[in-house]
């Protein structure tokens, strides 16, 4: 993600933005103290009501994500979603920005424990059948705690309060561990604009002409039932059918061409690259699509809005001219590209910040070169190799953040050492440092420290490890940890491998303390 923002003026809106946020902390933190008290609750009054003895279980209502609680859920392991969708934008002003989704997602998992219930995440979508290997499973009342409907059903949770968004299927047959199933859940609703839990747009954001699709962190619920946690990555297609004029947009590359018939065209997407569901996109709008390939073959597919201002669509094309020798960039200093595509989406409206959707990133109003970099720079940072929970954010943002200093450095613009030295020109008393970037809390994921002293701890432990063990660490870790996740603790323990170092009261200073590194 990024908000968009030069150091100086991230740092500035960091220093303001801290000491608002930190108020929110404390609320937030109350706040998962009384649902995950809930959640045991319901476990607990689950064991104690006397059910027949069996292997059988209820799959987990989350992932194990502290920061997001009921964010992905457990028992399960998602191979591939097919979504097939059809979407309908809002009617023209003065009518409210509200869209029609419906859609049929077909998802392939494999059970990892002997599964009586599993849930998926869905958020203000009403689900309108289930079906689990071609059965039928009907609607059911949702149970009281610590009761279970005996045979097959499926219930929805839907308190905004809370932040629970959960659907829950009992499947009948139960399901075996190691076992294969196809979920059919047909659903839909009105699409409104989402909120994260900093009150930041995300998710199936309604714009006028259409919607941008941005689903970090746990936004992609909001469109489509999914497990959504960056540790169940899976594969995914495309059906999304729109008014005839409008184009959708998704993840990979075009499964065919375009289908107009009776005003509506369907368009397909496939993405064949294991993906974080945080990552998915279907925006939907008014876009010139432009097909293009590096010299190395790699197709690129933008998508830029034909309303954008004339300035921003100048600045937009010009950098993405650059997308192309950036890829060759970033894989000269690390690894080759990790997918079989790239390109932008650049909508008119805005949410506010740009989100390295995999494969295509989508941008507010306009696409700047150290943006693109960025947004790119994930690809690697992020995407192939996804934070292993929300608390290891800054192993992203950190290095998508390096990489922009890197990319400055190599074409003429300020030096690594020149960005590192104005974060280090920040006053030690200053909140900007208050932050343990490995450990930020869920309403600090997108805070100026994550990004600019997490770059800053990149450029010391260059200094730390000399370039030549910092290179191999970074290329080490991105293929060590490809098509997965890692956390700050496994990124440590690599670039120690790498290089002979103990780096225990390095990472201490920088990543796990809230005050200024002076020494390391
Ligand atoms: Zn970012």
């Amino acid at each position: 993600m990024n908000l968009g923002v030069t150091i100086y003026s991230s740092v500035t809106e960091s220093e303001e933005s801290g000491v608002r946020v930190s108020r929110q902390v404390f609320g937030a933190v109350a706040t998962l103290v009384v649902v995950v008290g809930a959640l045991v609750m319901m476990e607990g009054a689950t064991a104690s009501a006397g059910l027949r003895r069996t292997s059988y279980t209820a799959g987990a209502p989350g992932a194990g994500d502290a920061y997001f609680p009921y964010a992905g859920n457990g028992g399960y392991d998602v191979q591939h979603y097919d979504l097939d969708l059809t979407y309908t934008p809002p009617a023209p002003d003065p009518a409210p920005i509200v869209g029609q989704l419906s859609g049929v997602a077909t998802i392939d998992l494999v059970a990892t424990q002997d599964l009586n219930s599993f849930n998926l995440d869905l958020r203000g979508m009403d689900v309108q059948a289930v079906k689990v290997d071609g059965q039928r499973v009907r609607e059911a009342t949702p149970p009281a705690p610590g009761e279970l409907p005996a045979g097959p059903g499926y219930w929805q949770v839907q308190d905004d309060d809370a932040r629970v968004w959960e659907l829950t299927i009992q499947p009948r047959p139960k399901l075996k561990q190691g076992q294969t199933a196809r979920v059919v859940v047909t659903y839909g609703g009105e699409t409104v604009r989402p909120e994260d839990i900093e009150g930041a747009l995300y998710g199936w954001v309604t714009t006028r002409d259409g919607a941008m699709v941005v689903g970090e962190p746990e936004g992609s619920m909001t469109w489509y039932p999914v497990s959504d946690h960056q540790t169940d990555k899976a594969t995914y297609s495309f059906e999304i059918t729109v008014p005839e004029g409008k184009v959708a947009v998704a993840n990979g590359l075009p499964a065919g061409d375009p289908v107009t018939e009776n005003g509506w065209t369907t368009w397909f997407w496939d993405a064949p690259d294991a993906q974080a569901s945080y990552l998915t996109t279907a925006s939907v709008g008014d876009y010139d699509l432009r097909f293009s390939e590096t010299a190395g073959g790699l197709p690129i597919v933008d998508a830029v809005d034909d309303a954008l201002t004339p300035a921003n669509a100048a600045t937009t094309e010009a950098s993405l001219a650059l997308q192309a020798d950036m890829i060759a960039f970033i894989e000269g200093a690390f690894v080759p590209y990790p997918f079989n595509s790239y390109g932008s989406i650049v909508d008119d409206d805005t949410v506010g910040y740009a989100l390295e959707t995999q494969t295509r990133p989508v941008y507010s109003r306009v696409a700047r070169e150290g943006t693109v970099v960025h947004e790119l720079a994930h690809q690697w940072f992020g995407n192939a190799v996804s934070p292993g929970l929300w608390r290891d954010i800054w192993l992203n943002e950190g290095w998508a953040t390096y990489v922009e200093w890197l990319w400055s450095e190599a074409t003429g613009g300020a030096t690594a050492q020149e960005n590192f030295d104005a974060v280090m020109e920040i006053p030690a008393d200053d909140e900007f440092w208050a932050l343990t970037i490995s450990d930020p809390g869920p309403f600090g994921l997108f805070l100026g420290g994550i990004y600019d002293r997490g770059a800053a701890t990149l450029h010391a432990l260059r200094g730390e490890v000399g370039d030549e063990a910092f290179y191999a660490a970074a290329r080490e870790w991105l293929v060590r940890f490809d098509d997965s996740t890692g956390t700050t603790d496994d990124f440590q323990a690599v670039y120690e491998e790498i290089s002979g170092q103990d780096l225990g009261a390095f990472f201490d200073v920088w990543v796990r303390t809230p005050t200024k590194p002076t020494s390391w």
